[in-house]
């Protein structure tokens, strides 16, 4: 193929990295053909051709129709026999070629060139008419479901009736009397459903016309709905490829079929397919044949099955990669009409890749380019199998929101959930929204299922940072928590009911579907740790709990990028001497309660450094709005009213004091430690006194790094630091230990950003939260905006949703400004990002461009992250 403009292409003049001209299909047989594979001879008319065929307004350029003709001559030459000869017909296989994976067409039309004239003196020289036939049968079949969009089942069903009234069990047995009725049965239907109208009985208009239904149904409502969805360019064009018919319908030494040159679920290295008897290629999706396994292959056909071995083995050294084949065995001699890349399970994905490592087939960087992140995903979660999920009874959709799968009985409340947990019943916590003091309990729960919020980030980040799956945005789902009752449109079920959900596909099923295990093995630990010797963005995780750290470093974590410690207070316990901090009647009672805060954090603190080690551990001081603790507090109002002697009112009064109408722009993040600096010095003693304890103990040094969130300016920080260097020296002075620490800023919102070169004059790291840095750049509310990105996504606004994958034009700007500044003030400076968008493989890519040192996501996405990493730098 030299030309520039090519239109038709014979297989020799092909090879596979000519996809984009040839279609994968097209490709693949010209590739076979070039390395000596037995692939029936032909040519492929190119998606140039089809291109100028849309751009002439769908009309058939006559230039190509010569070449076509010329080409064809050729193939005769090649093949022996005259298309369009009455006795020795060359039937020819029409089957468009797409340029891109993922789509199974269904429109190839089979033994092209018969007509119901020359089906007679071809049956007399075969000396076969059942067989001459049923060729004709299937040409009619076939031409008619693809050029006239006529449903393939009308037809089976035809079959079906024939076979039954014959008793035969399978078509191939059917009579010569059974075809002839097919063949007439089939012309009534098709002219019945066309107004009269039948396939051309000339066999020029014949192949002409099959090469248009080719290039039309690239142009078919369906299949552009399926670009649109998969963005695929519109004016991708359509191959057609026209080939010599071998006849896998034969006689009993024929037959066809598909197989994998490696197992396609378990990965196991093992050809396995099926086979068909005296059946042809479309016979594969209809159920006209019986399938047999490939050993009964070697029970019929020893000879060819040999060869089919040793092709697959040749296809998979070539394509270096597993192959699905299809082929066919006419009289005895096989032949391959496709191969292609086989679709696989995770589990075989991993499997086959590192295998084919093992082999010396592919490199180490070629293995780890080939697992894809979603595959990831779905191998470190629990889930259910297909099979059970295909039997279950569903009962609603929503929106999956944290991946994985559970079961477990009905509760509304975190409270009931963590009873149940302790006498082993699994539970699904049920609720209209997620609220941050549902947060606590939501771990005692196997999963969380909740009737608003789309996949908001709050859920998403929640219910995923603690391994729990949740599915969200069920609106179908009410509650009446005092009867226990939870209704999903007509069906109700009462607390303790089991119910199942899927946090991988928003489904919930009645009843309890078993839980798989998720996958941990050898092959994927093996496959990881390629991953992670490619990568330099190091990988840290978002952990509140030791129990998130502990997960996170089996999962591979190098350190904790964000502890948020707030998190720690939102249980009733903690909360209550919060509250009492903030609401405290004298300096006394305020002093008190600090003083039980800073135990609370000692132990939490110090139990996050046992687990990490000398790895880093970012600790984020404070960062809501302390009047988040006051709300629906009215019962310890009064409480501590009477602990204090004071009127309720008072209390009631100072706490109102502090309501703020914004909180999310209101008195939080370093803002609280600049208003509340004994609460802020107190974390910071905290932090060192747990580091110093623990270096102690393990006679290692604890590696705390401490952020401040929300900063706007680099005299927050100073201020702040002043603070924090204090509280070092009197920890240094009492535990006569030194604690090193780095001090950081939050860059999240757009003045901080903006002001990163002065900021870095007072951090020695920054850390890009880019939920609230996206929230702020966009003005669009990261909870309960869902509606506005789905409009702006359906009218070609906005692409991806800003909060899930990182907004790179704007926010991504920003955030390399930042950096850059950053860096020209203190080159040394340490840059992450503890978003949501640490998870997310293309934000990581882009992460990884701009120089980030580390990422920090949510504990189960931390292979994920691996992965995407080391891929973004392969
Ligand atoms: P699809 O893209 O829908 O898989 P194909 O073009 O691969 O369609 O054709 C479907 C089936 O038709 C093939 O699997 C094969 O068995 C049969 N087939 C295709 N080309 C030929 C041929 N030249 N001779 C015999 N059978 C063929
Ligand atoms: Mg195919
Ligand atoms: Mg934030």
């Amino acid at each position: 193929c030299i030309m520039e403009k090519m239109y038709v292409c014979s297989f020799n003049e092909g090879k596979k990295e000519m996809t984009d001209l040839l279609g994968l299909k097209g490709a693949s047989l010209a590739e076979m053909t070039r390395i000596g594979i037995p692939v029936p001879y032909g040519f492929t008319i190119t998606t140039e051709a089809s291109r100028k065929y849309y751009g002439d307004g769908n009309l058939v350029d006559p230039l190509l129709e010569e070449e076509i003709r010329s080409k064809l001559e050729e193939l005769e030459q090649v093949i022996g026999r005259r298309f369009g000869d009455p006795e020795r017909p060359l039937l020819l296989a029409v089957r468009p070629s797409a340029p891109v994976r993922g789509l199974t067409l269904g429109r190839s039309i089979l033994d092209v060139g018969l007509t119901r004239e020359t089906v007679e003196p071809y049956a007399r020289s075969l000396g076969d008419r059942t067989f001459a036939l049923d060729c004709y049968a299937r040409l009619i079949r076939t031409y008619s479901t693809a050029a006239y969009g006529m449903k393939k089942e009308l037809f089976t069903d035809i079959v079906n009736g024939r076979m039954a009234a014959s008793r035969v069990s399978s078509a191939a047995d059917l009579s010569e009397e059974d075809e002839e009725s097919l063949v007439q049965a089939y012309e009534e239907l098709v002219r019945g459903a066309n107004d009269g109208r039948f396939i051309p009985q000339d066999p020029k208009t014949q192949l002409m016309d099959a090469i248009v239904s080719g290039f039309d149904c690239w142009q078919a409502p369906e299949i552009r709905q399926w670009k649109k969805a998969c963005g695929v360019p519109e004016d991708l064009g359509i191959a057609v490829t026209v080939q010599a018919m071998v006849f896998g319908n034969k006689d009993e030494h024929s037959g066809t079929g598909v197989a994998f040159t490696r197992n396609p679920v378990t990965g196991e290295k093992q050809i396995c397919g099926e086979f068909f008897r005296k059946a042809q290629g479309e016979d594969i999706s209809t159920n006209r044949a019986y399938p047999g396994s490939l050993e009964k292959m070697t029970a019929a056909f020893p000879e060819a099955k040999k060869n089919f071995i040793q092709v697959c083995n040749v296809l998979e050294e070539h394509y270096r990669d597993v192959q699905s084949v299809e082929f066919s065995v006419d009289a005895g001699r096989l032949y391959i009409l496709q191969t292609a890349s086989a679709g696989r399970t995770a589990q075989a994905a991993v499997k086959t890749a590192v295998d084919m490592v093992e082999e010396k087939l592919i490199t180490r960087r070629e293995a780890v380019m080939r697992l894809r992140t979603d595959q990831v995903e779905y191998l470190i979660h629990s889930r259910f199998s297909r099979e059970d999920e295909d039997g279950a009874t569903l009962i609603a959709r929503g929106t999956p929101a944290s991946p994985g799968a559970a079961n477990g009985q009905i509760v509304f409340t975190a409270e009931d959930a963590r009873q149940k947990k302790s006498r082993g019943i699994s539970t699904i916590l049920v609720c209209r929204d997620i609220a941050p003091e549902g947060l606590s309990g939501m771990r005692y729960a196997d999963g969380v299922l909740t009737a608003a919020g789309s996949r908001s980030i709050y859920a998403a980040s929640l219910a995923g940072g603690q391994g729990v799956c949740c599915v969200t945005d069920c609106p179908d789902l009410t509650i009446d928590e005092e009867q226990g009752l939870l209704r999903i449109g007509d069906a109700e079920f009462a607390r303790g009911d089991y119910i199942s959900i899927s946090g991988f596909n928003g489904r919930v099923y009645d009843g309890r579907l078993t839980v798989q295990p998720p996958y941990d093995w050898d092959a994927f630990g093996k496959i990881m740790s390629w991953a992670d010797s490619f990568r330099h963005l190091r990988v840290r995780v978002n952990a509140d709990t030791p129990e998130d750290a502990a997960l996170a470093l089996r999962l591979g974590a190098e350190g904790v990028g964000l502890c948020r410690s707030e998190r720690m207070f939102y249980n009733e316990e903690r909360a209550a001497v919060m509250r009492r901090a903030v609401l405290a009647p004298s300096p006394a009672v305020r002093r008190e309660m600090v003083q039980k805060m800073m135990e609370f954090q000692i132990r939490d603190f110090t139990e996050i450094f046992r687990i990490m080690c000398t790895r880093p551990v970012t600790i984020r001081l404070l960062d809501p709005s302390l009047s988040v603790f006051l709300i629906g507090a009215e019962d310890d109002f009064r409480t501590m009213a009477s602990e204090w002697g004071i009127s309720e009112e008072e209390v009631r009064e100072r706490a109102s004091s502090l309501y703020e109408v914004n909180q999310t722009m209101g008195e939080r993040g370093v803002r609280v430690g600049i208003e509340y600096p004994d609460i802020l010095s107190m974390q910071a003693e905290a932090i060192f006194r747990a580091a110093a304890a623990v270096a102690r103990e393990m006679e290692k040094e604890p590696d705390p790094e401490i952020l401040v969130p929300f900063v706007v300016s680099g005299r927050e920080l100073a201020q702040v630091k002043k603070l924090i260097r204090d509280a070092a020296s009197r920890v240094r002075e009492e535990e006569e230990r030194t604690v090193e620490y780095r001090l950081g800023s939050m860059i999240e919102v757009p003045r901080a950003a903006l002001t990163a070169g002065e900021i870095a004059e007072e951090a020695e790291f920054f850390s890009f939260g880019t939920n609230d840095l996206t929230q702020l750049v966009m003005g669009l509310s990261r909870e309960g905006s869902g509606h506005i990105v789905r409009k702006y996504r359906e009218r070609k606004i906005l692409d991806r949703d800003p909060f899930l994958t990182l907004d790179q034009e704007g926010v991504g700007r920003l955030m390399m400004y930042a950096v850059e500044a950053g860096r020209k003030t203190r080159p040394n400076l340490k840059a992450g990002i503890c978003g949501t968008h640490a998870g997310d493989p293309d934000s990581i890519d882009f992460c990884s461009r701009i120089g980030l040192n580390y990422v920090s996501c949510q504990a189960r996405q931390v292979p994920v992250a691996r992965l995407a990493a080391a891929q973004a730098d392969i």
